[in-house]
């Protein structure tokens, strides 16, 4: 049966299909939201407040189906006996990776997508990252800088809820921000002591996080419980479920149709544009096709080149909007690994407040004002300070009677930094369809081609040794240095493979996310990253895409699309 075409579709329900869908109903556009997954009732699958001993495995997992259903997946750290149920089967979603490489690839499909269990730190990108791939030569010139984006990030912000505090930093630009988390007090004498020896050149502060500290937009201010990746069903950390959803709804232009996995955008030779998607209903595999004046790719990084990919025609032969060459290159994802930890004597008398859902931050100091010899670009720390508690038993020596009383009360204070570290953008690390490998609904699976460069492998033994340094500063002992060696993908911000870019014949997409070569498609999730800078990215995703549907939007009301 024919339907009427939409004015938009979107394709993705997680955080860039969230705000997609928000800012088209709001600005007067009938929207359809396409997502691959099912439904998700907060009532029902949010877990946040089941205690271990309510659980079957008392919390340490299925792990026969945890094995046999989700090997990769188990591999984060939010993956566990409540959380499982929101990260994707990999025997149906499977994926191919080169020879004698790995690369964890770590999804959601539900609506809501990630957003339920992301770690909600959002930092600003700054013009040390807008300008990166310029001056240093790798990669394209982003089309954008800061300037442009800016006001995005404060409309962003604004209705989010971030919560974070102001440090006057070129290098991390300032957000409107919501009272910040407290630190505690090892946390306090370690940034007092990084301010002693290297004054504003490494400042430690508290997390910047999508958490709300206090009431928000009809949402309630976080009560610390800290186990956020199990949903919120106080609405305290943004998801789109808890916030772009609703907004998109209360328009009575949104229609979300769950179980839809799209796996193809339709190109009309005749327009040169767009007309629609082709979708395979996930509970009973029929194809269905869906039109719209306007399509917004939300599905996630690798997700949306999979479908761009996978739309082949004679004007596209090797996947829509892909005249460059360059869809699928210069994947990228952050480092993670190098740091340190080290014990923290005193301060017994104190301990911290509830589990606070958040941590500190050390933002970037590497090749800010002076260039390191041995890499480019810069990483940034997170982490936190906190006191062992019983389980410590495991590690400490003792036996007894004492020794069990003796793990009634809190152990000693320790501190840890973590570092995240920016990728190069280069063209060998890429994604392409498998000639093989299908998904379960027989859409054509990604090859991913990824490894760390020099480069990155550098910055990740200077992490280990900063930060060991900046504990030995703060009079921490037993410092523990390390590097490990995690996979590309382990970090979840894969994002690459659609950069943005001023030439279109070395770019996908232009300025404004929207392809050079289709003018009415527009990619705003991870995809379209020229550089990765070293900062969470989810953030600038989501103010991408509200930029993006201003344009669109300007754009259909001038009758130019
Ligand atoms: C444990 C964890 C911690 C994280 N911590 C942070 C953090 O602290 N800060 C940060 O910035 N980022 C963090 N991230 C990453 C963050 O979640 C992602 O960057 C973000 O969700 C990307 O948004 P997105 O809209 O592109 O994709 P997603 O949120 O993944 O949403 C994509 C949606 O598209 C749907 N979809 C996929 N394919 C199709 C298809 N073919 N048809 C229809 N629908 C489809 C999926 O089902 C999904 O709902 C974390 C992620 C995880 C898992
Ligand atoms: S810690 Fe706060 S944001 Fe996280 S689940 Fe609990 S109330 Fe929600």
């Amino acid at each position: 049966m024919k339907r009427a075409p939409y004015d938009a579709i979107v394709i993705g329900s997680g955080i860039t299909g969230g705000w997609a869908a928000k800012e088209l109903c709001e600005r007067g556009l009938r929207t359809l939201v396409l997502e691959a997954g099912r439904d998700i009732d907060p009532g029902t699958d949010y877990v946040e407040h089941i205690q271990p001993w309510q659980q079957h495995f008392r919390g340490w997992g299925d792990r026969r189906t945890l094995e046999r259903d989700q090997p990769i997946q188990r591999r984060c750290y939010a993956c566990d006996e409540w959380s499982a149920k929101f990260f994707v089967n990999d025997r149906d979603n499977p994926y191919t990776v080169a020879p004698d490489q790995k690369f964890e690839w770590i999804r959601g499909r539900q609506v809501g997508g990630r957003s339920i269990m992301w770690g909600r730190q959002v930092y600003r990108m700054s013009d040390l990252d807008f300008e990166a791939n310029l001056k240093d030569g790798h990669g394209t010139d982003w089309p954008i800088r800061y300037a442009d984006i800016a006001p995005w990030y404060d409309y962003v912000e604004r209705f989010i809820g971030v919560c974070g505090n102001a440090e006057g930093l070129d290098q991390l630009p300032d957000g409107r921000f919501l009272p910040g988390m407290a630190l505690n007090c090892a946390e306090l004498k370690v940034r007092d002591a990084l301010q002693a020896k290297w004054g504003r050149e490494r400042v430690l502060t508290i997390g910047r996080a999508a958490i709300l500290t206090e009431n928000h937009r009809g949402r309630a201010a976080c009560h610390y419980c800290g186990t956020c990746e199990r949903g919120c069903i106080t609405r305290s950390y943004f998801s789109s479920i808890s916030s772009t959803l609703p907004a998109a709804r209360a328009t009575g232009r949104l229609e979300l149709r769950p179980h839809s996995t799209v796996a193809a955008v339709l190109h009309d030779p005749r327009s040169g544009l767009a007309r629609g998607v082709r979708v395979i209903d996930s509970r009973t595999g029929a194809e269905l096709e869906f039109e719209g004046r306007v399509i917004f790719l939300c599905a996630s990084a690798l997700e949306s080149t999979r479908i761009l990919l996978n739309s082949t025609s004679a004007s596209f032969p090797n996947g829509l909007a892909n005249s460059s060459g360059e869809l699928g290159r210069n994947l990228m994802d952050h480092t993670m690994g190098g740091g340190a930890s080290g014990r923290m004597d005193g301060m017994l008398d104190q301990k911290s407040f509830g589990n606070r859902p958040n941590g500190i931050y050390v933002p970037r100091f590497r090749n800010v004002k002076n260039q390191h010899p041995d890499f480019l670009r810069g990483y940034a720390f997170q982490g936190g300070a906190g006191r062992s508690g019983w389980g410590r038993g495991s590690s400490t020596p003792g036996f007894g009677a004492e020794f069990k009383e003796s793990l009634f009360a809190q152990g000693p204070w320790s501190m840890g930094f973590y570092g995240f570290g920016e990728c190069l953008p280069r063209r060998e690390n890429f994604v392409a369809l498998d000639p093989e490998v299908k998904d379960r609904w027989g859409i054509p699976a990604l090859r991913i081609t990824c490894k760390w460069s020099d480069n990155e492998r550098a910055a990740l033994r200077d992490m280990s040794v900063t930060a060991a340094e900046m504990l030995d500063a703060a009079g921490a002992t037993n410092i523990n240095p390390y590097v490990q060696d995690n996979a590309p993908g382990l970090t979840i911000h894969e994002m690459g493979t659609a950069r943005m870019g001023r030439d279109r014949r070395t770019s996908v997409l232009n300025a404004y996310n929207q392809a050079h070569d289709v003018p009415n498609l527009f990619v705003t999730d991870g995809a379209c990253m020229a550089s990765s800078g070293n900062q969470n990215p989810s953030i600038t995703y989501m103010a991408l895409t509200a930029r993006a549907v201003d344009h669109a939007v300007g754009r259909m009301k001038r009758n130019e699309l």
